[in-house]
């Protein structure tokens, strides 16, 4: 394909290069003209990975319009820090310092000598309450954009691994959309979409109160009847991968293991999926670090089971409790196989000097490359 017919990307809050990665899946032709990010871990490992892409290491509100302007681009793929929007941050939105430079590119916009013919962001769920994205959406009308909000799990496409985000795609007019639009937020894909993917995965009725009671299941841990019964008929749905098809075989997965103080710890509150589940919680930035609600742990011995291993738990001695929880050799997923879960492709490595906690620190900031891979072929058809 000649350099003149390939779309010149500007990719904004570059980090590890998500983005980047559901550009190239989305075989659109197409070139990442400038990646923007101020986090020196990060870049690191963008340039390794990137090594020809041009990456500027600074902030965006550092950047001029004429800077803007000098890249000429034609698409933005953007995703914003999401803190001041998250659940458990403060919901500082517009008034957080981190959203200043998202409300600069909002200022940016209508000035360009040339707006970009497409805008895609991602966020995290949240994103569609909060001031910046009435900001966002009333720039986009200004500027002549149709857009399509969407809320979307890698569930939707089969993978076995939650990660909610918000998803915005925008257009400059008069271009439109191949599917119906709506004002309201799309959860998962528009209904003709992924055109390539394995199903739709029905709903398998949810068996009844005295169904339950026959097939006698103990409800161990601190997790309601709702929550267990949730992650059950998650494991049902079979056009949803099994968790085996994403992990490393041959890797030293020891060092992964569980220690014994945060076994007993943690071990009623941890999420604990076995290879042949079909879920698994979202990965976030303190995984491998901290226990609870940063990720689910793998039962990587599954010769026993883990009721039996809850079974009047609570009665044991805390060195027998230690004992039974060892049997299920507990582990954290590998950075690798976090990787993998969120679509990153097998040539997607880190440098050398990059820690372990660093490396499930920058993928918890990440993105599943597959969901935008599919949200940008979706933009341009
Ligand atoms: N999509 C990225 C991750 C985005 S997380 C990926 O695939 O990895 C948000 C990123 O924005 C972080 O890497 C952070 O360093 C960067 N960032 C935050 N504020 C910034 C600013 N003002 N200018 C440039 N980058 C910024």
């Amino acid at each position: 394909m000649e350099n003149m017919d390939r779309l010149r990307v500007l990719e904004l809050y570059s980090g590890i290069g998500g983005m980047h990665y559901a550009l190239k899946e989305s075989s659109v032709p197409a070139e990442v003209v400038a990646a923007v990010d101020v986090n020196t871990t990060a870049n690191e490992i963008y340039k390794h990975n990137f090594p020809t892409t041009p990456l500027l290491p600074k902030t965006i509100e550092g950047m001029t319009l004429q800077d803007f302007d000098k890249l000429n681009f034609d698409m933005i793929l953007m995703s914003p820090p999401c803190q001041p929007f998250t659940r458990i941050g403060l919901q500082g939105d517009i008034a957080d310092p981190r959203t200043k430079s998202f409300l600069y590119i909002l200022e940016l916009l209508p000035r360009l000598s040339e707006r970009p013919r497409f805008i895609l962001l991602e966020n995290v769920k949240g994103f569609e309450t909060s001031a910046a994205r009435d900001a966002l959406l009333e720039t986009l009308r200004e500027c002549d954009y149709s857009f399509q909000e969407f809320l979307i799990s890698p569930t939707s496409l089969g993978i076995p691994n939650s990660r909610l985000r918000y998803f915005l795609i925008a257009k400059r007019l008069p271009g439109s959309f191949s599917f119906p639009t709506s004002a309201e937020i799309i959860e998962g894909f528009p209904m003709s979409e992924p055109p390539d993917s394995l199903a739709v995965p029905h709903n398998h009725p949810t068996p009844s109160e005295s169904e339950r009671e026959k097939t006698g299941t103990i409800i161990f841990k601190l997790e309601t009847e709702q929550e267990l019964e949730k992650k059950r008929n998650q494991d049902k749905q079979e056009t949803v991968q099994r968790l085996q098809d994403f992990l490393q075989k041959e890797e030293d997965v020891d060092r992964y293991l569980l220690p014994p103080k945060t076994l007993l710890r943690y071990a009623l509150l941890m999420d604990v999926v076995q290879p042949s589940s079909r879920r698994s919680v979202c990965f976030t930035k303190g995984y491998g670090h901290y226990v609870e609600g940063t990720g689910s742990v793998l039962q990587s011995c599954v010769d026993v089971e883990l009721e039996s291993v809850f079974k009047n738990f609570e009665l044991l001695s805390e060195e027998d409790k230690l004992k039974q929880l060892l049997q299920l050799k507990l582990r954290y997923f590998t950075p690798r196989e976090i990787a993998n879960l969120m679509g990153f492709p097998a040539d997607f490595t880190f440098p050398k000097q990059i820690s372990v906690k660093q490396q499930y620190r920058v993928l918890g900031n990440s993105l599943n490359v597959h969901v935008v891979s599919h949200l940008i072929r979706l933009m341009i058809s």
